[in-house]
């Protein structure tokens, strides 16, 4: 399995963009800005898109997507995979011919170019090999992270979340863990910030990390851009024992 970072971002700058991973050729995990590193043509071979929450930093461009692949689409429609809150929230706010168009009816309702799917937290969607499960997170809106099993290997990623059970639980649950992106929105000066928004911090994030049994490559995402190198520098001193990362836009990893 090929995992590819488009974006993982708290922020936007001509370097940066909000998350989005790729996984393979064809399915996407979150569709932020960091959809617009992908050429046509790989935009072309998407066909599902499994999204964390409907903050707008990580649904920007599916309005967008809808648009672009119009004519691509008809017959095989694009689908998106989310906690039915989700799902009801981008189609009331989203899709609702106000502020986009409804791709779900267009060009007609029997053959519309875009799917919303309501999927269950901790079901599993499974596609030629690719098993996705969606895990419940606790984030300021009903979120989720998922974990991506292909070929006895597995990632996971944790989706905007402050400190909680679930996740880590989950993964527990699981023979082996491969890779992991997992937020740290702010720096620990920021913590109570952290909490009201529901993200981690990195001492909030070191707690939880105590809960979890396999020893993997920890990759930080969702940095405020200003508060990169603080963030990164204090996950490090928080905790030491764990292979520490900051994610970046273009990070490849092989699976
Ligand atoms: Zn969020
Ligand atoms: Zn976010």
């Amino acid at each position: 399995m090929k995992v590819r970072v488009l974006g993982c971002s708290g922020g936007i700058n001509q370097e940066v963009a909000t998350t989005s991973y790729m996984v393979d050729d064809d399915i996407l995990i979150d569709a932020g800005t960091g959809v617009c590193e992908l050429s046509l043509d790989e935009m072309r071979g998407l066909k599902h898109i499994f999204i964390t929450h409907s903050h707008l930093d990580h649904i920007a461009s599916i309005p967008l997507l809808a648009d672009t692949l119009f004519d691509d689409l008809i017959g095989s429609p694009l689908v998106v995979h989310a906690l039915p809150e989700t799902i009801k929230a981008l189609r009331n706010h989203i899709f609702n011919w106000v502020i986009w168009p409804d791709f779900t009816e267009l060009p007609h309702k029997t053959n519309a170019v875009l799917k919303l799917e309501p999927m269950k937290a901790g079901t599993v969607f499974e596609f030629f090999g690719r098993r996705i499960e969606m895990i419940s997170v606790n984030h300021a809106v009903p979120g989720v992270g998922y974990c991506v099993e292909s070929d006895g290997r597995v990632f996971a990623f944790s989706g905007d979340t402050t400190s909680n059970e679930n996740f880590w639980a989950s993964l527990n649950k699981r023979d082996s863990l491969d890779l992991l992106f997992v937020e740290s929105a702010y720096a620990d000066k920021d913590i109570e910030m952290a909490k009201k928004a529901f993200h981690y911090c990195p001492q909030l994030l070191a707690r939880d990390l105590l809960k979890l049994k396999h020893k993997t490559k920890v990759c930080i995402s969702h940095l405020k851009p200003r508060s990169e190198e603080k963030i990164i520098e204090q996950c490090k001193a928080a905790m030491p024992d764990q292979d520490i990362h900051q994610l970046k836009s273009g990070d490849i990893f092989q699976l």
